[in-house]
């Protein structure tokens, strides 16, 4: 995970305070639900009985004033008398103000009512025999009596009114139907009361009725919840009272109808009605309270119902419902303020979080930064952050560590940087600064640098012979005349072994730099005081400038070092400038190398075979080998352009032994081709650089070659330049341990040399090969004769026999016969030739074999 300390601090500290809260907040929400569930159905139980007890109150009004009416028409036997009727029935009136009409209706189909008008007056309904039938209204004056008539129908029996017969039937105080008031403006229902003498004979009923609109009034004042609605409906489903305000009844086919609960436009109350009578297959058998919900447009409404029973027949429901919304409400408010609070509190979490997490994670950033630019290399970093705990004790290590890291690393950087002995910059330093003056130089090309490259010319006998503590200590002397030669801007520096190189910049012309040079060898010229030794050195130096055109420092390096060689080899104790011919040269001579490498690894080498020919016969006595390089591009390269170059790198001895292996090979192919033996044996010649006698190992390495071929027609020589042979007692040993190994010896380019002649008897040689330039010189030469002449008694004195080389003309060879030389190898007789030409030259040569050449062969030569 990539995430910064400092979120995941922030982020952990806000989702406990986030779970916490919600966790809590999820608790009290279940909690106070339930409670409201509670409380609601506390509620709804609260609400239906106070609905219960209006209901019963309301409705008892009625019943009790009939109870009241039928009292006082029996004490006062007044029930013959229409006119007593009417006057306490008037009475009851006044006294009874919510009840708007009370009537009496007699078994001899009399009829006394008292209606209560809207204006708070009272009207006379009456039928009686005076009335003649008729159903007369009059106005009644406050004293009760009779005032102008204002309405006539022409027949009433009361006998035959709903009322009048549901009283008769149920021979006790009881209720009419509900019916629609006759001005179709409420619906009533009727209190009745049947009257019976003392046989129990009826005499006629009082009638209260009673309006239901009040009980809706009622159930519309009451304060059940913003959606809460209350209605009753009776056993039959029709709608006595509702709080809604739609009317209760409707006038189809121009007759009053009380509304049906399951016709009702309001969905509550229809689909109550509804789940009552699928529930209890009718609103009759609803028996005791209930509670119950439904779905009503995406609201749950929570119902109550009440069945409200009294002992007078009334079998009716009163039901309470209560949408969900409604009880959700407070919930819903108390979930808000929850969220709100959730909110905050995660808010205020993520503050402290933030603030803490600051506080936390400020310096662990400050030091992770300081630690990123102590990565990088920047070491000054030191951390004050003024806390007193472990952060501040962290803060105290850090600095600790970073100073004394950085203290580790100066000397370290030092070291890196510095020789240990002389204590001046050392290899890597110098680049480094060779590489900033250069890019400097490849931007501004004045003032220009220059680069000297020294090396102490005697260093090594110094070291040899005094031992390594005074050649260190001539190093140190050096070094500190070096400093000064120069500016202390400039760079002196100790580049490896007795080499010094020196970097001056700023300098404004050549003039400059040759005093530099001038004054360097004057400095290192004056003789050193080495443990009582006065010892004088000299010094060789390589200088190059900037203006030479370099990219790279190592081409600098490179050029001051080939001037510093090309110094020493003229003349040791000078200076040398780099030259663009010296340039030039040291680019194709690195070239050369590198293809000579290449060249050995490739296998690009072959062998010529240059005929070694009997002077006295003519006849063949063997080849000389000489290397040829097959250049991929420039063909066929004579030993001549690579040998110096191959000594010089080190390759010579890998070429020589690859040479001495190639010619071996062809010897042992020749011997199996030519099994025929002739009447000497044939020798070949191979050159063999003089290094290799210095090589320990040497007689070893040409065992192992030779040891694999076994020669008898074919003898092996190897030729050896005369100039380089010096009087060693390792190389005197090196070549007679060759000789033990049956090998011929040959010294190659005889004359040249400066070989002493008295000391010439101490090497084992077989052969002495007179140089091309004594020969050519016989006949041009007044002396030239004479010369070779001594050569050959010489050699026959020390008996060795003689080959020349470079006979070019018959008039050389014969005078070389006459003069008893053994051998001729020349132009005269056959340049090199490649193997198969030289193969062909053995064949003709066999073919025409004389037996009168006295060739010094392996067996003749043992004999001398
Ligand atoms: P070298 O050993 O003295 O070989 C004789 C050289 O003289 C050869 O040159 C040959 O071609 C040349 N030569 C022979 N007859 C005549 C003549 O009549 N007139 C003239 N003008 N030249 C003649 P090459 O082959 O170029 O070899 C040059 C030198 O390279 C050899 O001189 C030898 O010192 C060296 N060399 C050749 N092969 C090898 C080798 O395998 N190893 C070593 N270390 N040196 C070798
Ligand atoms: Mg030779
Ligand atoms: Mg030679």
């Amino acid at each position: 995970m990539k995430l910064p300390i400092r979120q995941v601090l922030i982020f952990s500290f806000a989702f406990e305070v986030f779970a916490a809260v919600g966790f809590i907040g999820f608790l009290s929400y279940k909690h106070s639900q339930t409670a409201i569930h509670d409380v609601a159905e506390k509620w709804r139980g609260e609400i239906s009985n106070r609905i219960e007890s209006y209901v019963a109150d309301y409705l008892n009004t009625a019943q009790l004033m009939n109870q009241i009416s039928k009292k006082s028409l029996v004490q006062n036997k007044a029930l013959n008398d229409l006119s007593q009727i009417k006057s306490l029935l008037y009475q009851q009136m006044r006294s009874f103000e919510s009840v708007p009409y009370t009537a009496w209706g007699s078994n001899a189909g009399d009829y006394i009512g008292i209606l209560r008008t809207p204006d708070q007056r009272y009207h006379l309904e009456m039928v009686s025999p005076a009335t003649q039938g008729q159903y007369r209204t009059y106005e009644l004056k406050p004293d009760g009596s009779l005032g102008k008539l204002v309405k006539t129908f022409p027949r009433y029996d009361p006998r035959l009114r709903p009322w009048y017969r549901t009283a008769i039937a149920a021979k006790g105080a009881t209720w009419s139907p509900v019916y629609v008031w006759f001005d179709g403006s409420k619906i009533a229902i009727d209190a009745v009361l049947p009257v019976q003498d003392t046989q129990g004979q009826t005499l006629g009923v009082i009638d209260t009725p009673i309006p239901l609109s009040n009980i809706s009034q009622f159930l519309r004042q009451l304060q059940i919840s913003p959606g809460g609605q209350s209605f009753i409906l009776d056993h039959t489903g029709k709608i006595v009272a509702s709080s809604h305000f739609d009317p209760l009844f409707q006038t189809p086919n121009a007759s009053l109808n009380i509304l049906d609960a399951q016709h009702s436009t309001v969905e509550v109350i229809q689909k109550t009605a509804t789940y009552l009578i699928n529930e209890f297959g009718g609103l009759s058998k609803v028996k005791s309270p209930l509670s119950f919900s439904f779905q009503n447009q995406d609201h749950r409404q929570f119902v109550r119902v009440v069945p409200f029973n009294d002992h007078r027949g009334l079998n009716w429901l009163i039901c309470v419902v209560i949408p969900e919304a409604d009880f959700m409400e407070p919930i819903w408010a108390n979930s808000r303020l929850t969220l709100l609070i959730a909110i905050l509190a995660l808010f205020i979490a993520i503050m402290v979080g933030i603030i803490t997490a600051q506080w936390i994670t400020d310096p662990i950033i400050e030091i992770n930064q300081a630690s990123k630019a102590i990565a990088e290399g920047k070491l000054d970093q030191q951390v004050n952050l003024g806390y007193k705990n472990e952060i501040g004790d962290l803060a105290n290590s850090f600095n600790q560590m970073a100073t004394k890291l950085k203290q580790v690393f100066r000397e370290l950087e030092f070291k890196t940087l510095h020789d240990h002995l002389t204590g001046l910059p050392n290899r890597v330093q110098l680049m480094k600064r060779l590489r900033e003056a250069l890019t400097r130089s490849q931007t501004y090309p004045y003032p220009i640098f220059a680069l000297f490259f020294l090396d102490l010319d005697d260093f090594k006998v110094v070291n040899d012979s005094l031992g390594h503590l005074v050649g260190d200590e001539l190093l140190k002397q050096v070094s500190h005349r070096l400093g000064t030669c120069v500016r202390p801007s400039d760079c002196v520096a100790r580049f490896g072994g007795d080499e010094f190189v020196i970097l001056v910049e700023n300098i404004n012309n050549i003039a400059d730099v040759i005093k530099i040079a001038q004054r360097i060898l004057t400095q290192l010229n004056h003789p050193f005081t080495l443990e009582h030794h006065q010892i004088f050195s000299s010094t060789s130096i390589g200088i190059t400038i900037s203006t030479m055109g370099y990219s790279q420092p190592e081409e600098v390096l490179r050029d001051a070092d080939i001037a510093m060689y090309s110094a020493k080899q003229s003349d040791k104790g000078r200076y040398q400038i780099m030259t663009t011919a010296m340039q030039v040269t040291a680019i194709q001579r690195f070239k050369l190398e590198h293809e000579l490498r290449d060249a050995l690894k490739n296998e690009e080498f072959c062998l010529f075979y240059q005929p070694i020919i009997c002077l006295a016969t003519g006849q063949l006595a063997g080849f000389e080998a000489l290397i040829r390089w097959q250049h991929p591009v420039h063909g066929l390269i004579s030993p001549g352009e690579f040998i110096p170059l191959a000594e010089e790198i080190g390759l010579i001895k890998a070429l020589d032994l690859w040479a001495l292996q190639a010619a071996c090979e062809q010897m042992h192919q020749w011997q199996l081709q030519f099994p025929r033996s002739s009447p000497h044996s044939f020798m070949m010649s191979v050159n063999f650089s003089p290094i290799e006698l210095m090589q320990r190992n040497i007689v070893e390495i040409v065992t192992n070659i030779i040891r694999r071929y076994h020669f008898k027609q074919w003898y092996l020589k190897l030729e050896i330049t005369e100039n380089s042979l010096i009087d060693t007692l390792v190389q005197i040993k090196v070549l007679q341990e060759l000789k033990n190994l049956n090998i011929k010896l040959s010294l190659d380019d005889f004359g040249t040399g400066y070989s002493s002649l008295s000391r010439l008897h101490r090497f084992p040689i077989d052969t002495l090969k007179i140089d091309r330039s004594f020969v050519n010189r016989i006949h041009s030469e007044a002396e030239g004769e004479s010369i070779v002449n001594a050569i050959i008694t010489l050699a026959h004195n020390l008996k060795m026999d003689v080959i020349a080389e470079g006979i070019e003309t018959v008039l050389e060879r014969d005078t070389l016969k006459a003069l008893g030389c053994e051998f001729g190898q020349g132009y005269l007789f056959a340049k090199p030739l490649a193997a198969a030409a030289a193969t062909q030259l053995i064949q003709d040569s066999l073919a025409t074999i004389p037996y009168s050449c006295s060739l010094r062969d392996n067996s003749s030569s043992s004999n001398r």
